[in-house]
């Protein structure tokens, strides 16, 4: 299996407050100039059939190689890029990079297979966004069924109206959404009925001590459980290790993300995985 493969590891930032600030503006600063330098990257973090352990699909996560300040995680600089409004371009670079990515894997004879895509929710509120997207995928070529769109629950909040509208033109292109992080922030059972998704992953969170804490096992099986009924796919986030994996196989998850199989890797790690994507015997893990 793909365990072991390996990702590249973050620079810790200074607890100090001071620092902390200092490197903000400093990422702040440097945005624009990384966008314009090639300094960002995209890896894929595949996604495995909890059944059969065969890759499914992929998440496409940003990395930032800062030329002074080293690796950059995305929990760092895209709270930034939302803030001054950068998340937009940066957006269309990653939505045309995965768009250029699925079009080489076709050119190769690769079976391709969904990938999904980040968009905050600054994003949903660009006016030629729906245009981006159609004419993006038409220059590459690109099955619509190939793109999956992640949203967080914190995009709906107060706007739920818009939002909706948005999502509904997003799905109407063929394009399926999922709901990441679920059960986190401002959680609300009731985005489960209002909202029109397709997917439903459940956050880290709640993976982390599934193995220890009854009450997380009662809570993710009921959740699970309820996106069936909702005709929700399921992915679990998170996972690590083969117990937790167990663990959500009993529950009827089927489908996994997490370290347990692999990180997010480079595009050329991901493509030997598509080439080499048999079943594993997952009886035995
Ligand atoms: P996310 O969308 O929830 O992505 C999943 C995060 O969990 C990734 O962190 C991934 O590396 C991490 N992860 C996956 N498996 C495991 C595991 O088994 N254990 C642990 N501890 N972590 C795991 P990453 O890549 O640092 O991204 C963080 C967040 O940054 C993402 O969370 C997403 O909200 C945001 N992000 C990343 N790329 C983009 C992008 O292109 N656009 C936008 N708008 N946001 C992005
Ligand atoms: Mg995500
Ligand atoms: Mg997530
Ligand atoms: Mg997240």
């Amino acid at each position: 299996n793909a365990k072991g493969l390996s990702g590249k590891n973050y620079l810790i930032f200074d607890e100090n407050m001071k620092s902390k600030r200092k490197n903000a503006m400093r990422i702040e600063q440097d945005l624009k100039w990384g966008l314009r330098e090639n300094q960002f990257e995209l890896y894929y973090q595949p996604k495995f059939d909890i059944n059969t352990g065969k890759v499914i699909g992929s998440e496409a996560l940003i990395r930032w190689n800062h030329p002074h300040i080293g690796f950059v995680s995305p929990i760092d600089f895209i709270h930034i890029a939302e803030k001054n409004g950068f998340i937009n371009d940066l957006g269309k670079w990653v939505f045309e990079e995965v768009c250029k990515t699925i079009n080489n894997w076709k050119n190769e004879g690769i079976d391709a297979l969904p990938v999904s895509i980040n968009l905050s929710r600054v994003e949903l509120y660009q006016e030629d966004l729906i245009s981006y997207l159609n004419e993006t995928m038409d220059k590459y070529n690109i099955l619509r069924s190939l793109i999956q769109i992640e949203i967080t629950e914190t995009t709906t909040i107060n706007d739920i109206k818009f939002i909706n509208k948005k999502i509904t033109q997003i799905r109407s292109m063929g394009i399926k959404i999922a709901m990441d992080d679920f059960g986190v922030g401002n959680s609300n059972f009731s985005h489960l009925k209002d909202i029109p998704i397709d997917i439903l992953k459940i956050d880290k969170s709640f993976i982390i001590d599934i193995e220890t804490n009854s009450k997380t096992k009662i809570v993710v099986k009921s959740v699970i459980e309820l996106a069936k009924y909702l005709g929700l796919e399921i992915v679990c986030e998170g996972v690590e290790n083969y117990k937790q994996l167990q663990i959500l196989k009993e529950m009827g998850c089927s489908v996994v993300q997490g370290f347990v199989f692999s990180k997010a890797i480079i595009t050329d790690e991901f493509k030997k995985l598509l080439l080499n994507n048999k079943e594993q015997n997952m009886e035995s893990l």
